[in-house]
């Protein structure tokens, strides 16, 4: 049984953080026209909400990737399930993800969307666990930092459910 514990961050909080995070974009992509690349499935749910929050015209798109590795450790080794359907050479990306935790899914993704020449490429990221990281990762536009916990909401999943809480929530699996 899970059991899904305290609400970390409020859906309030999460809603002003996206707003913050749309207007930062805004101002830095001004006369552009970025790309904003969402990381399938946990980013649905912020990414839908950022691009509101943004006041520049822009594009979406959306990668479904699965790491190599056992259990909920990552290996870094990326395999890509769904590609872009388009081409990025020249365009302004912005990568957005649910949350950042060892690092090595994103560093090893960024390595391969900047082979394909992009005019610039950033990440943003609702949530990051600096504790656990094991490669450096430049997350240019970041929500909130948090402690090493499992969290579901706001897109995030365990066992593919708790996507559609709107608040981020602490679980304790096995419980
Ligand atoms: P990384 O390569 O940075 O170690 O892995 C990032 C991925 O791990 C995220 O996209 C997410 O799928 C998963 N992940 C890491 N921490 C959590 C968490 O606390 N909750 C959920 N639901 N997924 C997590």
């Amino acid at each position: 049984m899970l059991r899904v514990e305290k609400i970390l961050i409020s859906s309030e909080e999460i809603q002003e953080k996206v707003q913050e995070l749309g207007d930062r974009i805004t101002e830095d992509y001004r006369g552009e026209r970025p790309l904003l690349i969402g990381i399938l499935r946990g980013a649905v749910v912020v990414l839908s909400d950022l691009m509101r929050c943004i006041e520049l015209p822009c594009e979406i798109d959306f990668m479904d990737i699965s790491s190599y590795g056992s259990g909920s450790t990552s290996s870094g080794v990326v395999r890509i399930m769904k590609d872009l359907e388009e081409d990025i050479t020249g365009r302004h990306v912005v990568v957005v993800e649910d949350i950042v935790d060892s690092g090595l899914t994103l560093s090893y993704l960024k390595r391969s969307l900047l082979a394909r020449n992009p005019a610039s490429l950033e990440i943003c990221s609702l949530l990051s666990k600096p504790s656990r990281r094991k490669v450096e990762l430049d997350v240019k536009y970041l929500g909130f930092e948090i402690p090493d916990e499992f969290v579901v909401g706001y897109g995030l999943d365990y066992a593919g459910s708790h996507r559609n809480l709107p608040d981020i929530r602490i679980v304790n699996p096995g419980e």
